[in-house]
């Protein structure tokens, strides 16, 4: 079974005072260390302040999206080499809010991947259904198509992480079902092994979505769930901290 991986998403949230909330994190692990991963992606403004206070500590940090051209003319965008420059071991890529917010279509979010990579930095690909399609009875459906669609087949299964984040969980307090979680994940890993990437059972299945100290310990219980994908409850040290020690 893969390391698990617990994996914070701090969203546009989190001014250079809220790093200390991550050293925080980085001072728990060291007094008493945890059986998995930790990482936190902070807004691209604190990338730099994370390598500074948190570079050779037991937290891990990353992006939270990145354009798939190396450098040029592309205002407002931050390039995989440049998360990597600064030390980023992971990017998030494919958050349905991207989706959302800015269009982002399966297609370019697997061209994200393939950017991270190329600059040695680990893709966490996310994928979910929205609250529609779940009642439709599409949940299953529409994953397959993100998983085929998004996720490269010629990467080693080592080498990425994929979220299953359903829409209408996030930020909302609503968590599927623990069966539902775990139909979803067997299926996501079914998928992957179908299209023949190299040590898919290798692949860390991350769920997101509503993850909170309180809930945490029974979905990482889940078969086929390797960690989760917290937006919210990773802002605090102390909620950050009781998921991690779920
Ligand atoms: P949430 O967000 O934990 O606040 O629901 C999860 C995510 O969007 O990654």
């Amino acid at each position: 079974m893969p390391k698990r991986l617990i994996a914070g998403n701090w969203k546009m949230n989190g001014l250079k005072a809220a790093v200390s909330e991550a050293e925080t994190v980085a001072k728990s692990l060291s007094e008493q260390s945890a059986d998995c991963d930790v990482l936190i992606c902070p807004p691209a403004t604190l990338i730099a302040v994370f390598e500074e206070k948190l570079t050779g500590t037991a937290v891990q940090y990353g992006g939270q999206d990145c354009h798939t051209n190396e450098s040029g003319a592309h205002t407002g965008d931050i390039s995989a080499e440049m998360l990597a420059d600064l030390g980023c071991a992971f990017g998030i890529v494919g958050h349905s809010e991207r989706r959302t917010d800015h269009g982002e279509t399966n297609d370019e979010v697997k061209a994200k991947a393939y950017a991270l990579t190329r600059a040695n930095v680990l893709p966490i690909i996310c994928i979910g259904e929205t609250q529609s399609e779940r009642e439709s009875g599409n949940t299953l459906k529409v994953l397959t198509e993100q998983v085929e669609n998004s996720v490269p087949t010629d990467l080693d299964g080592t080498k990425m992480v994929v979220a299953y984040e359903p829409v209408w969980a996030i930020g909302t307090g609503l968590v599927p079902e623990l069966s539902d979680i775990e139909e979803a994940h067997n299926h996501i890993r079914a998928t992957l092994t179908n299209m023949g990437i190299a040590n898919a059972d290798e692949i860390r299945l991350l769920y997101g979505g509503s993850v909170k100290p309180g809930n945490a310990g029974e979905i990482l219980t889940v078969s086929n769930v390797n960690g989760a994908l917290v937006g919210g409850a990773s802002l605090k040290a102390a909620d950050f901290l009781g998921i991690i020690r779920a």
